[in-house]
């Protein structure tokens, strides 16, 4: 039996983020402050928690999409096993997100498990500024795996995270690069996350969907085009050439229709990136299915009180830690 959560803005549970691990190979200019490449949670789950929780909220809370995220995913020793796992949960879509350092490695078993779509992270082209934003990897290599993905006939699209004082350059470039390949590219404004939320930096380094729209509109013709209706991103087409995406969280928040649940490698549930407010679900995993089951349903009707109202807030939470 599946129940299906709605709040007074009737938002529903519809896509969960699975932090498969929260170690990254990477240390991104704005995910951490120092450099230092974060480590998995001291108390990471199993593959067989990890299956047994997500079963449940699937079951709790008709679930039809899932986003494999992290940290970083192609890291983990439990992918593999994980991707199994899920096999018999039947979930409609399968997505990962990816910084497509071990991209070309993993392929056959992403493809293998039937993932549908893949999002590579990817900020600049430039191997230099690669270097500094990301702390970590190496272009080519991450350049190497999308061609392979591409070639496979894997779905991908690429997440750019504009930054004024390191990428804002290489907005169109980036573009150039996808609508080459066929690629989709999302641009995400920068948030307010982990050492973003306080100080200076954030404002020093924002770079709002209008100054994207004024680069772009530089160089072609676009104009706005449909997104289902809790997609996170505005979409434009570009005639004859194809679409792009902005996730505005700033400029144009998507609260309202947020659909989205995280679960993290420690064992929490998020309801909202915006709030550090977590519930530990592992101890439920102890109980019997039914018992499980509306332990679980209660979880997820707190966590869903957990929504901001409105817009992104800002939050001290870092997105490695909770999935992005
Ligand atoms: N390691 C994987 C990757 O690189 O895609 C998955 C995890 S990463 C946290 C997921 C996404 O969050 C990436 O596209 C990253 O650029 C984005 N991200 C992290 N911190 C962010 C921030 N403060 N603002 C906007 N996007 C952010």
């Amino acid at each position: 039996m599946s129940f299906m959560y709605q709040d007074p803005y009737q938002r529903q549970y519809r896509k969960l983020r699975v932090s498969l691990t929260a170690a990254c190979n990477y240390a991104c200019q704005y995910c951490v402050p120092n450099g230092k490449k974060l480590l998995k949670a001291k108390h990471e789950m199993s593959v067989e928690q990890f299956i047994k929780a997500v079963g449940l909220i699937v079951a709790s809370a008709g679930i039809d999409q899932i986003r494999i995220t992290g940290g970083e995913p192609l890291i983990s020793n439990k992918l593999e096993g994980f991707l199994i796992g899920l096999k018999q949960l039947n979930i409609p879509e399968l997505c990962l997100t990816t910084n497509g350092q071990f991209l070309e490695q993993k392929l056959p078993a992403l493809l293998d498990a039937k993932v549908n779509r893949i999002n590579v992270s990817l900020d600049t082209l430039d191997p230099v500024r690669f270097k500094e934003i990301c702390r970590g990897g190496d272009l080519p290599t991450v350049l190497r795996g999308i061609d392979k993905a591409v070639e496979a006939g894997m779905k991908l699209k690429i997440n750019m995270v504009p930054l004024k004082q390191h990428n804002a350059d290489q907005v169109v470039p980036m573009l150039d690069y996808c609508l080459e390949r066929g690629i989709e590219l999302r641009y995400i404004e920068l948030m307010k996350m982990g050492h973003l939320a306080t100080g200076d930096e954030f404002k020093q380094e924002f770079w709002s969907m209008k100054s994207l729209l004024d680069q772009i509109s530089e160089h072609y013709d676009y104009a706005p085009t449909s997104a289902p209706k809790d997609s996170t991103a505005v979409r434009f087409n570009i005639p004859g050439k194809g679409d792009f995406g902005i996730i505005a969280n700033e400029s144009k928040p998507f609260c309202r229709t947020c659909s989205r649940l995280r679960l993290s490698s420690a064992g929490f549930i998020y309801g909202c990136l915006s709030n550090t407010r977590r519930h530990y679900i592992v101890d439920t995993l102890k109980l019997e299915y039914e018992q499980a089951l509306a332990a679980m349903q209660e979880v997820l009707n707190t966590a869903m009180k957990d929504k901001q109202d409105l817009a992104f807030t800002g939050e001290t939470t870092v997105m490695k830690m909770i999935g992005g």
